[in-house]
């Protein structure tokens, strides 16, 4: 697997800076390549990208149906149609007690193009962004074609990959400008707790550091208790935090590709003005489509996550079985992220393994299986494995995984 930041020069055409120093997604990249294998024939098992294995609900595809026959396939308005920003609203509110307006909204396409409007309309060269790593493997390169600097800052297993307050002193300077929550994490499944909350609100509130919690995964969770959340720790720094959520995932609507910001009004005016000179509007049909989403039965969430669960233990156990892969159980999401760094340094066939990337080649070469590599995330000693595929690619998958940990030596 390449993880290069480099490029091919076939022609004399000179790329610009920018993408030189950002890397092509590596989750897409590894889903493209289990893809292209099993189309040619191999007998892939693909656990990779993270997305719902699940048909998205009737109830919106059927709004999406009706959108096109009625023909709602015009132009938008830049920040979305207004019946889904005050859907957004609303749902803020009951689910979580918030008060947006319709104003402070705007509908992106996708969650990522909501993160990528807010780093260019809020960093710049200068500004330092602290992202606390294991992190989603596109928040460094969004800050970076900001012209930004991304701060990596690192969790431990043994803390639960949970923030704790030394680590954000040691990491805080005067250029910070912000810093990205993502509870629960992709890829560990973490959540903050109240204590790291309060240390960052506190720390956020002094410095005047802009907040961005991409919320994503907020449905998607496996205790009991509602989840710890920045703006219900503080909710007076609801004037410098931005919420990322959308429909991606919680109900199964990543091909849509809508996903919406809810923060201050002239943020939010600000990544406006980007949006309409770059991509004017999400899809009409698929706006439609997320508006029966947010505003429908919210049943389909705790449906998949039904689901999920008797997935996520019998990884857990199966992940336990093999002995020296510890793993800390995921309080949401659906990944799991077990340390495999008690193989580094063994081989196969003469080729040693050095880190999370060649293991995950060799997964894939030796074991039909697609895993994204910790060091994506900036966690080398791990891999990740994403759960949203049936259980009996799971059964299979982790007996290929135990086999393959084995025949290293
Ligand atoms: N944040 C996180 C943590 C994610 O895992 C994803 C999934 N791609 C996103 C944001 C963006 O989702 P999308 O662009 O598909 O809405
Ligand atoms: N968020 C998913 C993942 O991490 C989808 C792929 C992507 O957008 O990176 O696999």
């Amino acid at each position: 697997m390449d993880m290069s930041h480099g490029s091919i020069m076939d022609s004399k055409i000179v790329l610009a800076d920018r993408v030189l120093r950002i890397k092509p997604s590596p989750t897409l990249a590894v889903n493209a390549k289990a893809k292209a294998l099993k189309a040619a024939g191999a007998d892939i098992l693909n656990f990779s990208v993270g997305e719902p294995d699940f048909d998205t609900p009737e109830h919106v595809r059927n709004a999406g149906k009706q959108a096109i026959d009625e023909g709602f396939t015009r132009y938008t308005a830049v920040p979305g149609i207004p019946e889904l920003r005050e859907g957004v609203a609303r749902r803020l509110q009951i689910d979580h007690g918030w008060d947006y307006s319709p104003e402070q909204i705007q509908v992106s396409c996708g969650g990522k193009h909501g993160l990528y409007n807010m780093a260019q309309a809020l960093f710049g060269p200068g500004d330092e962004v602290l992202i606390p790593a294991p992190y989603w493997v596109s928040y460094p390169d969004i800050i970076q074609l900001a012209a930004a600097t991304p701060v990596i800052l690192p969790l431990t297993e043994e803390k639960d990959f949970d923030l704790e307050a030394d680590v954000l002193a040691r990491y805080a300077t005067e250029r910070t400008k912000g810093i990205i929550l993502n509870s629960p994490s992709n890829p560990t499944g973490s959540v903050y707790s109240l204590e790291a909350l309060t240390a960052i609100a506190q720390m956020a509130k002094e410095k005047g550091w802009v907040i961005i919690t991409d919320d994503i995964y907020d449905t998607i969770t496996y205790g009991d208790a509602s989840l710890p959340h920045i703006l219900n720790v503080a909710p007076e720094l609801k004037d410098q935090t931005l919420i990322l959520n959308g429909v991606s995932k919680s109900f199964a609507m990543t091909g849509w590709r809508i996903g919406y910001t809810a923060g201050p009004k002239h943020v939010i005016a600000a990544m406006n003005k980007i949006q309409s000179q770059s991509t004017s509007n999400p899809s009409s049909v698929a706006q439609k489509a997320a508006l029966a989403a947010v505003t429908g039965p919210q049943d389909f969430p705790i449906t998949m996550k039904k689901a999920f669960l008797p997935r996520l233990d019998f990884i857990m156990a199966a992940l336990a079985e093999i002995g020296d892969v510890p793993c800390v159980r995921p309080r949401g999401a659906f990944y799991v992220f077990p340390n495999v760094s008690a193989y580094f340094g063994r081989s196969f066939k003469g080729k040693t393994i050095t880190g999370s990337v060649e293991l995950a080649d060799y997964l894939l070469d030796e074991a039909l299986l697609a895993t994204v590599p910790g060091a994506a995330f900036g966690a080398d000693r791990f891999i990740r494995f994403s759960f949203a595929t049936s259980m009996e690619v799971i059964e299979e998958g982790m007996k290929r995984f135990a086999e393959a940990l084995k025949r290293l030596e």
